[in-house]
């Protein structure tokens, strides 16, 4: 039995099983709705981007796990053990990764309006670059950093005009965009002129990042391009030589059988070879390349546990089936109709002949999890699993309704280790006055 989700098959009771843990005795142990990962999966992503940049461009550089996919201290743990960096963009990450011991000087701090009390407290802590978005940031870290009397490591956020936010991409025109200093309208050029120019402010390089679950490695590569030939012309220009390169995340998963991830190696293998080429032409030193994937890391590595409870049938128009769970721990279909897969954990192979609405508990219409997906016929008290949930699922968890959040469970090796516990009713009521 082939499941989108590498790690899971199904064991000698029938039921879904991950790393040699029993999805259905999970559930019964932990209760529902409850987050699960594959410990060995997350490494295993790890390892590959590691080891694309060894292969293919001398190790020099380093990938970063853009946090906000799934930010808990666990997490920031495993990913210092993998020689990773980390991607944050608030004082809560930094707070959370610096109380896991994550180093300070591998933290990149990202973000398009970081507050004043954000970027001093990031300061102070000593944070390894801060990739600055635009002219009120850099304003705002030169005088920070001049008061503190330190200087501070910037690199500076650029929009390249490639937008790949879809399957295919768009090469010029996306200056529509809240992030970053646009390149065509001439705002990069002057940005890079005036944090040149502060006293505070070391420049070490420029970033991009083009988009989120794309497929396809063109864009990519026209935006190692791009960026190239960027770090030589405000090189020319300003005398500003960037030696370091950030070329951002955004790699695909598989959500659902449609979904055709691109392999890292490929993907490094095609932008190592454009960064050079282009390195050569323009006569340019070879930057330290940085790739900040989030979602590659964690997706499909983990899944939700529900338990079925309504099932309601309209005749002739579909059926909800309600699972205890929905928007407030998987906000990503009332946000972008995302589509997923679910399977049953405790009939993973029975045939999947129905074709189901799953909907969460929420007093919102469109608080669903997914339609027309295809599934085995489910029974009220079943468990199911929602699939390739990893990434953007507990980081985007709410308390809407006053539902507590579910808990944050690894699988390694037939054992179960709890990385965030469920919370209770009482903690949702520790800000209460
Ligand atoms: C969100 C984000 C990422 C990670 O994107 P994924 O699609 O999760 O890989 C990386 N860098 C920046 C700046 C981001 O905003």
């Amino acid at each position: 039995m082939q499941f989108i989700m590498d790690c899971l098959n199904v064991n000698e009771k029938g039921h879904l099983q991950m790393s040699g843990c029993d999805l259905v005795e999970v559930a019964e142990r932990f209760g529902t709705p409850a987050y699960v990962l594959d410990e060995a999966t997350v490494r295993k992503n790890c390892r590959a981007y590691v080891d694309s940049i060894k292969k293919y461009y001398g190790g020099n550089g380093l990938a970063l796990y853009a946090s906000k996919a799934l930010s808990c201290k666990y997490m920031y743990r495993l990913i210092a053990e993998e020689g990773m960096g980390a991607d944050v963009v608030s004082g809560g990450e930094i707070y959370t990764a610096l109380s896991a011991g994550f180093p300070a000087e591998r933290l990149y701090f990202h973000g398009n309006n970081k507050t004043l009390d954000e970027l001093e407290y990031a300061i102070k802590c000593g944070v390894g670059r801060i990739v600055a978005d635009n002219r009120t940031e850099l304003e705002r870290i030169n005088k920070i950093a001049g008061e503190l009397g330190v200087c501070v490591k910037v690199i500076i956020r650029i929009t390249p005009g490639v937008d790949a936010h879809t399957h295919s991409f768009i090469k010029t025109g996306q200056i529509d965009s809240k992030f970053g200093a646009i390149l065509e309208t001439g705002e990069a050029d002057e940005i890079v002129g005036l944090a040149a120019s502060m006293e505070n402010i070391e420049v070490t390089g420029f970033h991009c990042h083009i988009g989120s679950q794309i497929f396809e490695l063109a864009p990519f590569e026209l935006a190692a391009e791009i960026m190239m030939n960027f770090i030589a012309d405000m090189r020319e220009k300003h005398g500003v030589t960037a030696r370091e390169l950030d070329l951002g995340g955004g790699f695909g998963i598989k959500y659902t059988e449609k979904d055709t991830p691109i392999d890292y190696g490929e993907y490094m293998h095609a932008v190592s070879k454009t960064v050079k080429r282009v390195a050569a032409e323009r006569d340019i030193p070879l930057p330290f390349i940085i790739v900040e994937p989030g979602r590659s890391v964690v997706a499909e590595a983990g899944l939700t546990l529900y338990t079925v409870g309504t099932i309601k049938e309209i005749p002739g128009i579909r059926t909800y089936v309600s699972i205890d769970g929905g928007m407030t721990d998987n906000p990503r279909y009332i946000l972008y109709q995302s589509e997923y897969t679910a399977v049953s954990a405790e009939n993973p192979e029975a045939l999947r002949n129905s074709v189901i609405t799953l909907a969460g508990k929420c007093c919102e219409s469109g608080d669903l999890i997914g339609e027309n997906m295809e599934i085995s016929k489910l029974h009220t008290g079943e468990i199911v699993a929602v699939l390739s949930t990893g990434a953007y699922n507990y980081s985007m968890a709410s308390n809407y309704n006053r539902i507590p959040r579910p808990p944050v469970l690894f699988a390694a090796d037939g054992e179960i280790k709890t990385a965030v516990r469920r919370e209770t009713y009482e903690d949702m009521l520790i800000c209460d006055m």
